[in-house]
């Protein structure tokens, strides 16, 4: 494995490369999540590229950009065991060298969901992802369902850009109770991780009532609000039942919808989403 910690030594590595490229950006402190990424970049592509980047300029004044968990050595052993064949970690100046001045950004689904919370988030994603996407030259770029309107973002991005890639977006990983794996789960203690088994159980109620056959997407938000109301270390950031492809949030769930939730328990910030076919 190569781990290529400039841009200069990534573009040389991806000259040297023959067939497709499959590449996973990463923020690090990896878990299965990004590890089924990897693996399928793996088994799809001649070579796996992976970055780790703790990209500050999608984190707000207020958010956990500093304490964000980093585990640089844990991080390498892990991709080595799933035969990654180069890591990207570039540092902060690399990346964003004084004077930097250009941004990429995406008008359409920034007003939904994550944005009122985190104003500029996605601003910071798409340039970072398509300052990686110009860098590494992948044939295919990897994302989680986990982060629904990143994938969604990154895609128009790419499609509106004509950038010359595939996106390819794959299941959120659990935990055997259902907790989505996260970087950020490790802020928890014991008695938040186990309250925060309430996103997966509230997600899979609205999939059990949808079942049975109920369209009212009001019902099954009042059904939610009041199941995450019965966990009291646990406040609703949103609960959306949105159109799966526009984020429009819908009243009458005829099309194939995604319910997605933001919660914040004691410091941490979750989210998670499921879609309604
Ligand atoms: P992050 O390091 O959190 O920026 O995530 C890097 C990539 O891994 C993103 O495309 C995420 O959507 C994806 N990812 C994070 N958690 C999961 C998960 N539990 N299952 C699948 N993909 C995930």
């Amino acid at each position: 494995m190569e781990v290529a910690e400039t841009i200069s030594r990534m573009k040389t590595l991806r000259q040297g490369t023959a067939g497709s490229v499959g590449f996973v950006p990463t923020m690090g402190y990896l878990h299965e999540g990004h590890l089924s990424l990897v693996k399928q970049a793996k088994a799809e592509n001649s070579t796996a590229v992976v970055s780790i980047f703790v990209n500050p300029t999608q984190f707000g004044p207020m958010e956990d950009f500093k304490a964000y968990p980093r585990d640089i050595e844990r991080d390498l052993d892990l991709l080595r065991a799933v035969n990654t064949d180069i890591v990207f970690m570039p540092s902060h100046e690399e990346m964003y060298p004084s004077g930097f001045s250009a941004w990429v950004e995406v008008h359409k689904f920034t007003d939904h969901l994550e944005c009122k919370s985190r104003p500029g988030h996605f601003k910071g994603v798409t340039t970072v992802v398509a300052k990686l996407f110009n860098i590494v030259e992948p044939t295919r770029a990897y994302f989680g369902q986990k982060d629904a309107q990143q994938a969604l973002v990154i895609q128009k991005m790419a499609s509106d850009l004509n950038m010359n890639l595939e996106i390819i977006v794959s299941p959120t990983v659990r935990e055997s109770n259902g907790l989505a794996m996260s970087s950020r789960n490790t802020y928890l203690n014991p008695q938040e991780r186990k309250a925060a088994t309430i996103l997966f159980k509230v997600l899979t109620r609205a999939h059990q009532m949808r079942e049975k056959g109920e369209t009212k997407a009001e019902r099954l938000r009042q059904e939610m609000l009041s199941l995450i109301s019965k966990e009291p270390l646990v406040t609703i950031d949103y609960v959306s039942i949105a159109d799966a492809q526009t984020l429009e949030e819908l009243n009458e769930i005829d099309r194939p919808a995604l319910v997605s939730m933001a919660v914040r328990i004691g410091r941490t910030r979750l989210i998670d989403n499921i879609i309604l076919k």
